[in-house]
């Protein structure tokens, strides 16, 4: 159980560089409140964690929130809980801060500096392949005043992004980045239907396939969010809304499976359209799951590539394999990126090629909404969350200082 006697500094303040207070302010999720996101984050006091070998400890600064919490919370499909072996559980996969702390044999870092975090966790120094996402597959995620990574998931924050922006966009962005560049290797002439055009993988697919020299058609469910992937890059955009027969469900009784399919073909023509021409795309973006990998498959043109990281809608797919050996299309499995992905696509945003696109940004209390108005898919773009950083639109720890010290002074 929690230790109500620990204190901790409000949410806004922030101890001298490298001064490590004994407990901290932190969402936890336990088994006992499962569930929707407004349910399952509360905030505790705790004790600050401890860094190890090879581990740093950041000063969080803000956040980013993404689907992993969701999931956490949710305790669905997996208890994360079984990975951790504990009782607690501190989500939160994304964040910019300021490392406070170093630990004996971690390298390339130094109290003082500012840095955003990727999510891969290695399972043993040097693995290339063996990761845990950290916030979600550990317990001690982002989501309380300072979180505990391993060195090597520090990397340099960009220096013109506010600590809140710096925070919004490493997961889902490193993610697509993944997807595209190092799995599906997009390449220049090509055509990619991005579903979820809008959303926190999908403002980072549009504007890599841009850059790549490719067309991105983004899938998305309103004109508000079809004018975001325009804003991006995207070469046209389709809203799934006028295609209502388009998501597979179980179940179906055979005229509702005959619309699905006369719906999946409109589709298809609604992208020839925008295309200018009677071809699929050559990538298909996928992360939705059971509700429209069918149509992926189907949609893709011959030796197409269907890549895919997640399943938002149901992760038990189906779809008609005749359409994937006859055309000699691919399947795609992508998760996250290992730590030289991260790197590189870092380096983009750092060069202004790449934007983030921080939608709407919350005060800490407001974290547990944050997550549940993702669950019900009523945000676009991605979203933060200020944690030590008392104001939006501070760039660096001299100008929190400041502001700090001017509120301490004005008191
Ligand atoms: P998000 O910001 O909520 O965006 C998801 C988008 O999916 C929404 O904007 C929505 O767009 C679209 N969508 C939702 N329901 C749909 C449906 N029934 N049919 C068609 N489109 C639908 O979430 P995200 O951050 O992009 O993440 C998406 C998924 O990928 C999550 O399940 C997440 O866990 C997973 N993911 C996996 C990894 C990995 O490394 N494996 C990394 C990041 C994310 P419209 O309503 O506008 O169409």
């Amino acid at each position: 159980m929690p230790e109500q006697t620990l204190e901790a500094l409000p949410i806004g303040s922030i101890p001298a560089l490298g001064e490590v207070p004994k407990a901290m302010r932190a969402y936890v999720i336990r088994k006992e409140r499962f569930g929707e996101p407004l349910k399952a984050f509360q905030e505790e006091v705790i004790p600050t964690w401890e860094v190890g070998s090879g581990e740093v400890l950041v000063q969080v600064m803000a956040v980013g929130v993404n689907f992993n919490g969701v999931w956490a919370g949710l305790g669905e499909p997996v208890d994360v809980m079984r990975y951790t072996k504990l009782d607690s559980h501190v989500a939160g996969s994304d964040a910019s801060g300021v490392v406070w702390a170093v630990g004996p044999g971690a390298e390339g870092v130094k109290v003082g500096d500012e840095v955003v975090l990727h999510c891969n966790h290695l399972l043993r120094p040097g693995a290339s392949d063996a990761q845990l996402i950290w916030g979600y597959e550990t317990s001690h995620g982002s989501f309380g005043q300072f979180t505990k990574v391993q060195a090597q998931q520090c990397l340099p924050k960009p220096k013109d992004l506010s600590w809140e922006e710096a925070a919004s966009y490493g997961l889902t962005f490193y993610t697509a980045h993944r997807m595209l560049v190092d799995k599906a290797r997009v390449q220049p002439g090509e055509d990619v239907l991005v579903w979820g055009g809008a959303g926190g993988l999908g403002v980072f697919a549009v504007q890599l396939t841009k850059i790549m020299g490719g067309r991105a058609i983004a899938v998305v469910s309103s004109e508000e969010k079809a004018k975001l992937a325009m804003s991006l890059g995207a070469f046209g955009t389709i809203n799934r809304r006028d295609f209502p027969e388009l998501q597979y469900l179980d179940g179906m009784t055979p005229e509702e499976e005959e619309a699905h399919l006369a719906a999946v073909k409109a589709f298809g023509k609604r992208i020839w359209k925008i295309l200018g021409e009677r071809k699929g795309p050559d990538v298909v973006f996928e992360h939705v799951g059971k509700a429209t990998f069918r149509a992926s498959v189907f949609l893709a043109d011959p030796h197409g590539r269907i890549v895919i990281c997640g399943a938002t809608t149901g992760y038990d797919l189906s779809f008609d394999v005749r359409h994937l050996w006859m055309k000699r299309k691919r399947i795609i499995g992508s998760h996250f990126a290992n730590a030289q992905s991260c790197d590189r696509a870092n380096r983009l945003v750092i060069q202004h090629q790449i934007r983030p696109v921080m939608t709407r940004l919350f005060t800490w209390k407001e974290l547990p909404l944050a997550h549940q108005l993702m669950y019900e898919n009523k945000l676009h773009g991605t979203v933060a969350c200020l944690v030590g950083s008392p104001m939006p639109g501070l760039r660096n720890l001299d100008e929190v200082r400041k502001v700090t010290e001017g509120q301490t002074h004005g008191q």
